[in-house]
């Protein structure tokens, strides 16, 4: 066709927005979004991409059945926290648990008095009982706000003292110094990238010191001739220690022993530890604040606490991961046992092969990922497709992300609830 004729082509908007097959998106999604959807599909019409018929059903396919845009993926790549993926999935009691929040919702609100109550007590409760060595807790937004709220409110115009080997950036650009910064304290960096020692420390305390900041480097590891000071030296020089952990183990995991957790190094003496919600606990995303009484209460009393604070949607996540008798999914597919692995990809393969598809068992590591041990490897199996289906695979439906390696496409079932192999399968077959 000409573009004139394209362009005559293009159905009216309100004679697609009259269409009955409309009607139920109308309801759903209002008038505002489903013109949206119509002027793009009108758009692909008069660059010849849709023909004039395709109008109605392009509209329903990009509005499609989904409430929102967030698609649920399939995490085939082996990476347990990934962070473009959404970190942690969330466990049953999570999940449940945020739909009985929804509504209205007692999360500030004593309903045996009928007055206020504390927002979140629930919550900081459980953290309490995960970690007896913390004698108070507060869940922020992020990691991320959790060390600015303890920047602000500990430091704010005064020193706080760091070692230049645990000047992490978090990733996508964001680095923990420049984070600090922008509190307008002033970062008081100590020793060398692979070597601070506890002289180091002591020589740079003056009266304006705030904190002794201790970070863990999280997504990488310095080997060779390097040394750092303990929370434990640390904690024994006088000032407080805010000990940022990032990922969020509670108790020590005997199955990532470079990983610390909160009552680890509370008990060692750190003031206050800081962590992620979202990676190694399994929970939603959140910043956890653990210690000192008094300082957790300062923290909580901060007006920025305010703008830093959680939904109720959070907060009932957050309970229920730790109050769950169940392992979350981040937890199982840690301890995923290798040899149940290559089993299921053996099963899903042979499926695979069955219907022509060339498909085959390697060998594969799984990994934390997340920023969380980045030197451990998590022995698996994985199918290995030709390449070419990687995309496909990303674009199907169900949405599956696999890992490109060597010119295949790798199938990890590690971070794949075992229910969903069938899902996993037919989303192969149907690229085939
Ligand atoms: C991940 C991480 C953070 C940031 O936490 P978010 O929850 O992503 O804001 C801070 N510090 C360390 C050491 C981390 O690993």
């Amino acid at each position: 066709m000409a573009r004139t004729d394209l362009r005559r082509a293009v159905p009216r908007t309100d004679v697609v927005l009259a269409d009955p097959r409309l009607a139920e998106a109308h309801t759903r999604f209002g008038r505002e979004v489903l013109k949206r959807a119509v002027h793009a599909a009108q758009q692909e019409v008069r660059s010849g991409a849709l023909v004039p018929e395709g109008v109605v059903e392009a509209v329903l396919a990009t509005l499609g059945r989904r409430p929102s845009s967030l698609r649920p993926v399939l995490n085939a790549t082996g990476v347990v926290l990934h962070t473009n993926l959404g970190r942690a999935p969330l466990s049953a009691a999570a999940t449940e648990a945020i739909t009985l929040a929804a509504g209205y919702t007692d999360v500030e609100y004593d309903v045996h008095t009928g007055a206020r109550a504390r927002r979140g007590a629930a919550a900081t409760t459980a953290l309490r009982n995960a970690v007896p060595a913390a004698q108070d807790a507060l869940v922020v937004n992020n990691g991320a706000a959790a060390l600015v709220l303890a920047a602000t409110a500990l430091a704010a115009g005064r020193k706080i003292i760091v070692s230049r080997g645990e000047l992490v950036e978090i990733g996508d650009g964001f680095r923990i110094p420049e984070l600090i910064a922008s509190t307008g304290a002033r970062l008081h960096e100590v020793g060398t990238t692979n070597r601070t020692n506890i002289a180091d420390y002591a020589a740079a305390l003056g009266p304006d010191t705030g904190f002794i900041l201790k970070v863990h480097p999280s997504n990488f590891a310095v080997r060779g001739f390097t040394s750092a000071v303990s929370v434990r030296e640390l904690a024994g020089l006088g000032v407080p220690v805010v000990a940022d952990i990032g990922s969020g183990l509670l108790r020590p995991e005997p199955s990532l022993p470079t990983e610390p957790d909160a009552q680890s190094w509370l008990a060692e003496g750190a003031t206050v530890v800081t962590a992620s919600g979202d990676k190694l606990l399994g929970g939603p995303q959140a910043g956890l604040v653990l210690g000192e009484g008094e300082t957790v209460h300062q923290l909580r009393k901060h007006p920025l606490a305010r703008a830093l604070r959680v939904d109720k949607l959070t907060l009932a996540a957050f309970e229920a991961t730790l109050t769950s008798a169940e392992p979350t999914p981040v937890t199982r597919a840690l301890h995923a046992d290798a040899d149940t692995l290559r089993a299921r990809a053996d099963r899903i393969a042979r499926e695979l092969a069955q219907h022509g598809v060339c498909a085959e068992v390697v060998a594969s590591d799984g990994v934390v990922g997340g920023g969380g041990a980045p030197e451990e490897r998590l022995p698996g199996w994985a199918v290995a497709l030709p390449q070419a289906y990687a995309e496909l695979l990303r674009v199907g439906e169900p949405c599956v992300v696999g890992r490109v390696e060597d010119g295949r496409c790798l199938l990890d079932p590690r971070c794949i609830p075992d229910s969903d192999d069938e899902r996993l399968i037919l989303a192969v077959r149907a690229c085939a």
